[in-house]
């Protein structure tokens, strides 16, 4: 039996690829699967392909193992960006809480609940591109398809165990089901194609399916240290000083534990910071509190090199292995036809045929949550929750 463990820690998790085969198997489900940036530039190495992009063998495989529907993570990542670098400049507009910390790493988020309930407050709202192509899924698209969401099962390929622990969360339900039903690693992935007999690096390219097909390159960042960061800087960049096509940035790049920039966009002075590693996070949090340094947002993954370094990824998991990885990111990015997130036209689609536009009352309780204190009592989650007083999480 496969077992993931999360660098992050806490941790560890069993295999899900039994329950996948159970509802592949199922005539009542209709399974849909999405596919996260990092394990794109990584599931190859486990056929001997090396560090290369293999998504289109990804969604071929899938298609070839009996899933009904593949989108890819990318699309919802391209969604985020678009309501966090909202949710950014309405509060550098208003004098909301800054800095803005980044939620889309499910260890860290889960790291700041334990650790520092006073930062929940600057945590963005938004769910992470997982969550929202759940939420999505579950809340719209099954309608679409005339099903419930009962009838709908949805399954993710992403780079760590920490993602498993995210779709089990309490908030991420819709009536009364999972958004995500269950989670394989990069790892797992690969061990359910060499189940079902699938001769991967022989595999023609496959393509995901409408209505939410289209990518950019931003979201594709999602994978590597740096990459939400960019992502937003690039949308705000475009958005203020109305720029088109290419908006590439620097000081995001690089496997660093810790990189901070101050940034001119336009009249708009930002400085910026950017961690991996939970040490590192630490070390900027102290920073901050202690008035040492100002910053106005910050991107903390809780990964070496972020999620490319994930504890799902591939055993070969050292520098080289996430310098590789993060290298191959930032080649699909540059292969990419589009490239901030406001360039996707399916997106703009999705977002008025779901809620009428996007960041309004609606995208707000479909795609976003909230966060609780806990505490670590006996190895069980405790949610401190403000008035209704404790639950096991
Ligand atoms: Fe998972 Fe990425 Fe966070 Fe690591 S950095 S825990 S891989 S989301």
């Amino acid at each position: 039996q496969c077992i993931a463990v999360c660098p992050c820690g806490a941790l560890s998790s069993n295999s899900s690829i039994a329950e996948v085969w159970a509802a592949i198997r199922d005539p009542k489900k209709t399974v849909v699967c999405q596919i996260a940036p990092a394990p794109r530039a990584a599931l190859g190495e486990m056929f001997g392909l090396g560090s290369v992009d293999v998504t289109g063998k990804i969604v071929t495989a899938l298609r070839k193992s009996g899933f009904d529907k593949v989108f890819d993570t990318v699309f919802t990542a391209d969604m985020t960006t678009v309501e966090e670098s909202n949710e950014f400049l309405g509060r550098l507009t208003s004098g909301g809480k800054l800095p803005l910390f980044t939620s889309c790493c499910p260890g860290w988020v889960k790291y700041a609940e334990e650790f520092h309930p006073e930062l929940l407050e600057n945590l963005s709202t938004c769910r992470s591109p997982q969550q929202m192509f759940g939420s999505v899924l579950k809340k719209k698209y099954a309608k679409d398809l005339g099903i419930t969401p009962e009838e709908m099962f949805v399954v993710s390929i992403m780079p760590c165990t920490a993602k498993k622990y995210e779709a089990k969360r309490p908030e991420f339900m819709t009536d009364g089901v999972y958004d995500v039903d269950a989670v394989l690693t990069t790892v797992e992935a690969a061990q359910l194609f060499k189940e079902a007999g699938i001769l991967f690096d022989n595999l023609e390219e496959g393509i995901f399916d409408q209505p939410m097909e289209q990518t950019t390159g931003s979201g594709v960042l999602f994978g590597t240290t740096g990459g939400v960061m960019e992502s937003v800087v690039r949308y705000v960049a475009g958005k203020l000083l109305n720029a088109e096509g290419r908006i590439d940035v620097e000081f995001t790049r690089g496997l660093d534990d810790t990189k901070i920039a101050d940034l001119n966009v336009g009249d708009t002075k930002l400085t910026l910071a950017i961690v991996n590693g939970l040490a590192a996070a630490e070390e900027l949090i102290k920073k901050i509190q202690s008035g040492e340094l100002e910053v106005h947002a910050v991107e903390v993954m809780a990964c070496p090199a972020g999620c490319v370094g994930g504890g799902g990824q591939p055993a070969q998991n050292d520098r080289k292995a996430r310098q590789c990885r993060s290298d191959e990111i930032y080649n699909i990015d540059s292969k990419m036809v589009l490239h901030k997130a406001q360039d996707n036209e399916d997106l703009d689609k999705i977002f008025q045929k779901y809620w009428g536009g996007c960041c309004n009352h609606d995208t707000h309780h479909d795609l976003h949550t909230h966060y609780h204190a806990k505490k670590r009592i006996s190895g069980n989650e405790i949610v401190i929750k403000d008035s209704e007083g404790p639950e096991i999480a």
